[in-house]
């Protein structure tokens, strides 16, 4: 069975095919500039990669050049697009309706054109690639995989803000949560590291990336998460300050006479690690100006690690114990640094990783981190999130 997964942003378009017969993938590519110039680097395993300028004024150009290439003599690994199964499209927000993975069709598709005024970033794009998608590949199903998903039983008293609940039931604002199908997919690993069954664990994972966020996984079940009716709640991130006394905002606008718009773009590109440090919101930039000496990237990391130590402190208690610690995306899996900030002191909750382990761990690898004697086992493991849509797609197929 062949699975190709689609992840369309407003500008790019990730893809791979996957074999799931062993769970291979035979492709993956990158479309860039649609809208623009256009171009494609698309990566057959186990050959060089192909890169082409190619005009994409559109989503639709853009996926046309994928099922070609998918399909070319030279480039590609199938005779024909009949031969993919069924396409699982990464869709970051499915609103209160939609709690699993779900075949798309056109009511799927005018509910997320209805959400899009809360999901204003992710929604245009993944809709743009879906009709694509469907105009092309007529008798394919696609099948949605909702980022928001996984956090579809936590409860109304976790999601619920403490502000005037007409704004729940007028505005639909409330905790939604992203990145799921990542936590979803590390939460699963774990149970399959330590050897024993989701269901009678209590994890905490930790997807630190360029935007990042920490999910409580009980009895393999979200129960809390830190990003909240957007993406900015939560852990402070490379740009987005995560959350802070939003008066500090109002107060802001109000000095500095902000627009709604300004204020936005304040929170979210020109804060966390960038705004703190000065330097950049890439954490190894940040990191190498800690080393030189730079008391503000110094700070910015402090604050990040402590970021994140409080959510798993708070964790811990809503979970009321702890089995597993994970760490994953890019500072997950690769900033040592980071990962011993946020674990140092945290051994009254059992919580303890070998420092020799954690300074020469193997990148891209799943790592165990615990020290000897810790009553929670801490791993790296690295996130895979084109694969469980994949998953989740060929079991519709099935
Ligand atoms: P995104 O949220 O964009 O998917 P990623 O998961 O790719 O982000 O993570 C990007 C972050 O990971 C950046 O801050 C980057 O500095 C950090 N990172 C990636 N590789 C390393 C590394 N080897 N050492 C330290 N940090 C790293």
């Amino acid at each position: 069975m062949k699975i190709l997964v689609i992840n369309a942003g407003s500008s790019s378009l990730k893809y791979q095919l996957f074999d799931m017969e062993n769970e291979n993938v035979l492709v993956k590519g990158l479309c860039e500039r649609i809208g623009t110039t256009g171009c494609i680097t698309h990566k057959v395993t186990g050959a060089e990669p192909y890169k082409t300028d190619y005009p994409m004024p559109t989503h639709n150009e853009a996926i046309g050049l994928v099922l070609s290439l998918l399909t070319d003599a030279e480039h590609g690994v199938i005779s024909s697009i009949d031969e993919i199964d069924a396409v699982g499209h990464r869709i970051a927000h499915g609103g209160e309706k939609y709690k699993k993975s779900t075949v798309v069709d056109e009511e799927v598709l005018n509910y997320l054109e209805g959400i899009v005024p809360i999901n204003p970033l992710h929604g245009p794009p993944a809709i743009l690639g879906i009709r694509a998608c469907m105009s092309q590949m007529e008798n394919t199903p696609q099948i949605g995989v909702f980022d928001t998903s996984f956090y579809s039983d936590i409860e109304d008293f976790r999601y619920i803000y403490p502000l005037p609940y007409k704004y729940y039931e007028e505005k639909q604002i409330r905790r939604y949560g992203f990145h799921g199908t990542s936590h979803r997919y590390v939460a699963s690993r774990a149970a399959a590291v330590v050897g024993k069954d989701i269901k009678d664990l209590k994890i905490i994972t930790c997807h630190l990336g360029n935007g990042s966020s920490v999910t409580a996984i009980k009895n393999g079940i979200a129960i809390d998460t830190s990003m909240g009716f957007t993406p900015q709640e939560g852990v402070v991130m490379g740009t987005r300050s995560g959350s802070f006394d939003p008066s500090v905002l109002t107060y802001i606008m109000k000095t500095e006479g902000l627009t709604a718009e300004q204020a936005d773009n304040l929170i979210n590109k020109e804060s966390g690690l960038l705004g703190i440090s000065g330097v950049s919101n890439d954490a190894r930039n940040v990191s190498d100006a800690a080393h030189a000496g730079n008391k503000r990237a110094i700070l910015a990391q402090k604050i990040v690690a402590n970021s994140v130590k409080k959510l798993i402190g708070s964790y811990f208690a809503e979970l009321n114990g702890l089995d597993v610690l994970v760490f994953t995306a890019g500072l997950g899996e690769n900033d040592n640094e980071i990962r011993s900030m946020i674990c140092s002191e945290l051994d009254a909750l059992g919580i303890k990783i070998d420092g020799n382990k954690n300074d020469n761990a193997p990148h891209g690898e799943e790592f165990e981190l615990t020290s000897d004697g810790a009553a929670v086992r801490t791993f790296i493991l690295p996130t895979n999130e084109e694969l469980m849509i994949a998953r989740d797609a060929a079991e519709f197929v099935r």
